[in-house]
């Protein structure tokens, strides 16, 4: 079976949940092989082997940590030439979209952008799904050359656990002088709240316009924290400045696929379901028996968000002290 190389995303030696996914979908099409590009390798081993990767391919070089996203996208092109995968694919993130960009143009390779699930054809060419419009249009796709580039929306395919060896294979590499055109010149950790990152989480409790005010979500936060959950929001709260861009979800904010996904004061519009309609359990809470979001939800609570939540939190409470 051919290879089919992954980019790993990584903090440290902290492999992201995304590349567990990309694994997966790597394994329906031949033999995962991950790509480790920068240090921590040896940390990251032994959960690349839980998910299926026979072969790390580690290129620990500082031309990948100092610079943007033209070294890791050479990288990939020299391991593209060396080991004729059938497919590479890459994490649909802002930089993950921007090495597949590059990669296609270095490989001449076709690319298929935001796949939501992937399977291999009959003869073994690789078949990208794409939800559109905020799913109101599924396409299928394939390329016209024999390698394919695929980004895959983080969230949208279930890792599924498979042994791989995970064997590290140490790749010598240095970028050209045009790869390290653009250098990092500082780093500054993002905030990092006590709360479980949005895309992550097993628990995501998301709040919309039915909030009334960034004084009125503060109540999404007290629910989300009793839970130890992720906070959410809806692009009208957003818009609304009463809550951070980084937290929405949707269509143009985050995609998220948590166990539990509560959705509150949020009418369930097309755009915001794009973003959280494959969660595992849906709870909505809505004062409007009609609202769209009913449709989808497991679980619904007709009635004032301002009302259940309190009597929420206080039961879980009682709950936790039991
Ligand atoms: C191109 C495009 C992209 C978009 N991308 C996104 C996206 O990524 N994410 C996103 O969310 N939206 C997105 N939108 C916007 C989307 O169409 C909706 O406008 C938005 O999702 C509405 O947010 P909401 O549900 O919070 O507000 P509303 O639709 O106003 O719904 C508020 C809900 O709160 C309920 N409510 C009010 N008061 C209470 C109360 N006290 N207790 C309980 N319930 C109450 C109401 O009954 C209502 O159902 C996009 C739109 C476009 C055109």
């Amino acid at each position: 079976m051919a290879e089919v190389l992954v980019l790993v995303e990584h903090t440290g030696g902290d492999v992201k949940k995304v590349t567990a996914e990309l694994l997966t979908a790597a394994a329906r099409l031949g033999t995962p092989s991950a790509v480790w590009a920068g240090p921590g390798a040896e940390a990251g081993q032994a959960r690349l082997a839980e998910f299926g990767a026979a072969t790390v391919y580690v290129a620990d070089s500082p031309d990948l940590a100092d610079y943007v996203a033209a070294p890791k996208a050479e990288l990939l092109a020299r391991l593209v030439a060396s080991a004729s995968p059938a497919a590479v694919l890459i994490a649909g993130t802002a930089e993950g979209k921007e090495i597949a960009g590059r990669l296609a143009v270095k490989t001449g390779a076709g690319i298929l952008t935001d796949a939501t699930g992937i399977h291999a054809a009959p003869d073994g060419t690789p078949v990208t799904a794409h939800a559109n419009f905020g799913g109101a249009v599924n396409a299928q796709a394939t390329t016209r050359t024999g390698l394919a580039i695929i980004t895959v929306r983080p969230n949208a395919i279930t890792p599924a656990p498979a042994a791989g060896q995970a064997t590290l294979v140490p790749v010598d590499f240095t970028a050209s002088d045009a790869a390290r055109a653009a250098r990092v010149t500082a780093r500054e950790p993002s905030q990092k709240s006590a709360r479980p990152d949005l895309t992550e989480a097993q628990v995501v409790v998301s709040g919309g316009r039915g909030t009334g005010s960034a004084d009125g979500f503060k109540v999404i936060e007290d629910l989300a924290d009793a839970l130890g959950a992720a906070v959410g929001a809806s692009r009208a709260v957003v818009d609304a400045g009463w809550y951070p861009h980084q937290f929405q979800v949707g269509q143009t904010g985050k995609t998220v696929s948590p166990q539990l996904y509560a959705a509150i004061g949020i009418s369930g519009a097309i755009q915001h379901r794009a973003g959280m309609q494959t969660s595992k359990t849906i709870l909505a809470i809505n004062k409007d028996p009609e609202a769209p979001i009913f449709e989808i939800a497991d679980y619904g609570i007709i009635g004032d968000l301002f009302t259940v939540i309190p009597q929420l939190i206080t039961e879980i409470s009682k709950r936790k002290a039991d």
